[in-house]
């Protein structure tokens, strides 16, 4: 369309308006992180209208946006995001994970709710510069994380329900605290009453802001009861989807054929998100622990030869794996809690344990595939091993 023929984002020509009141860093394990609300010193900000397509990216001091209460994103919920981490390795270096898959993300959600595209390229470019400004200073010690959050808003003065004819791109860096979950996440079965997180032809498969509030609810009804996440079913059979904002698998003996199986819901019908922390765990299970395994990888020689499997399973499918003894093991895996075994689940009154038969030396527990997974993806991020997953900045 039209569109098309407007400028696009050009990462190379952003402008830098240097901070000069910068802050200080907290410690890192100083409370105020819980609050994920401590930004670092710059973020970078993007206009899109219709009328001119992209200007100018700006990097500049991190601080509050002006904006009309007439704004698209405040009635509508023209919002996508990402989430990501920029990482702190073993030598010192900083290095994202897999940024190009972000981008491509991010693009992909935008376009979802009628905002513009966002070149995948060139969004990775400033995702890149951003973090190579103020990455030094926010990420000292090794073995650590910042949290990066692009996201994009219909910024325009814009009451009428219409697409998007002003956006406005932004990408800030957000302290998090440890998030590990080193004994192990209980999620809660959704039950009718506490809704459903994505239906089809609906919008599951985007990162945008419409499918996090609406599970804010259950997930604090949850919280109080003593749960960590949310399982997200779906549909009348109830079919298990995602946990919390995280991707789900489990690992156990298929009913019929007896096989050790590695199993997550598929992408095909668009109901959850394309995590990059999914593919990962699926790309390196079928590389190095599946029976077409073309790598063998240590950790993981004396680990019986499993079947990578993207299907549709059922919550009865789970409980009955369970009453059977064939639920090997579970975990949930995403950027912001990473891959972390979950030790338990309750469906309405069914209470199931589930198996971390796993201690780490650091008195960690995991499952025997988790586990190893997690290492593997650990020595990439932060530069144990060169992989060209781990992208050095
Ligand atoms: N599912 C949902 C609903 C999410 O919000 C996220 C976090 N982006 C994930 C799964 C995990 O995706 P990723 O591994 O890319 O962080």
């Amino acid at each position: 369309g039209a569109a098309s023929t407007k400028p696009h984002l050009d990462a190379s020509k952003l402008t830098y308006e240097w901070n000069t009141k910068p802050k200080t860093v907290p410690a890192t394990d100083d409370p105020v992180r819980r609050l994920q609300n401590s930004t670092t010193d710059h973020m970078i900000t993007v206009k899109w209208t219709e009328a001119n397509g992209w200007e100018t990216p700006e990097l500049k001091p991190y601080g509050p946006f002006q904006l009309e209460p007439t704004a698209s994103c405040l009635h509508y919920a023209t919002e996508a995001f990402e989430g990501m981490k920029a990482y702190r390795g073993v030598d010192g270096k900083l290095r994202l994970f897999r940024p190009d898959l972000n981008a491509k993300r991010m693009n992909l959600s935008s376009v979802r709710i009628a905002l513009p595209s966002i070149q995948p390229e060139e969004l990775e470019k400033l995702i890149k510069e951003f973090i190579s400004i103020d990455g030094p200073k926010w990420l000292k010690d090794p073995n650590t994380f910042i949290y990066l959050r692009p996201a994009i808003i219909g910024s325009g003065a814009q009451l009428g329900v219409q697409r998007p004819r002003e956006a406005t791109l932004f990408i800030i860096a957000v302290l998090f605290p440890p998030m590990d979950k080193p004994t192990g996440m209980r999620l809660l079965a959704s039950t009718e009453d506490m809704g459903v997180r994505a239906w089809h032809g609906g919008h599951g498969a985007s990162k945008v802001g419409a499918n996090y509030g609406p599970t804010l609810q259950a997930q604090g009804a949850a919280g109080a009861r003593g749960f960590d996440q949310v399982l997200w079913l779906l549909g009348p059979e109830g079919r298990v989807t995602e946990a919390g904002a995280s991707n789900f698998f489990v690992v156990w003996k298929n009913k019929t054929t007896g096989r050790t199986q590695l199993v997550t819901a598929p992408l095909d019908d668009r109901i959850i998100l394309d995590g990059v922390t999914r593919r990962s765990v699926l790309e390196l299970a079928r590389k190095h622990l599946s029976h077409e395994a073309t790598e063998p990888r240590a950790g993981g020689e004396d680990l019986e030869k499993i079947e990578v499997v993207e299907e549709n399973f059922t919550i009865t499918d789970l409980i009955q794996a369970y009453d059977e003894g064939r639920l090997l093991e579970a975990f949930a895996c995403g950027t912001a809690f990473f891959l972390a075994p979950i030790n338990g689940i309750q469906y309405k009154d069914k209470d199931m344990e589930v198996p971390m038969p796993v201690t780490a030396k650091d008195g960690s527990k995991a499952g025997k595939y988790g586990g190893v997974i997690k290492t593997w993806l650990k020595e990439i991020m932060y530069g144990v091993v060169d992989h060209p997953w781990g992208v050095v900045i």
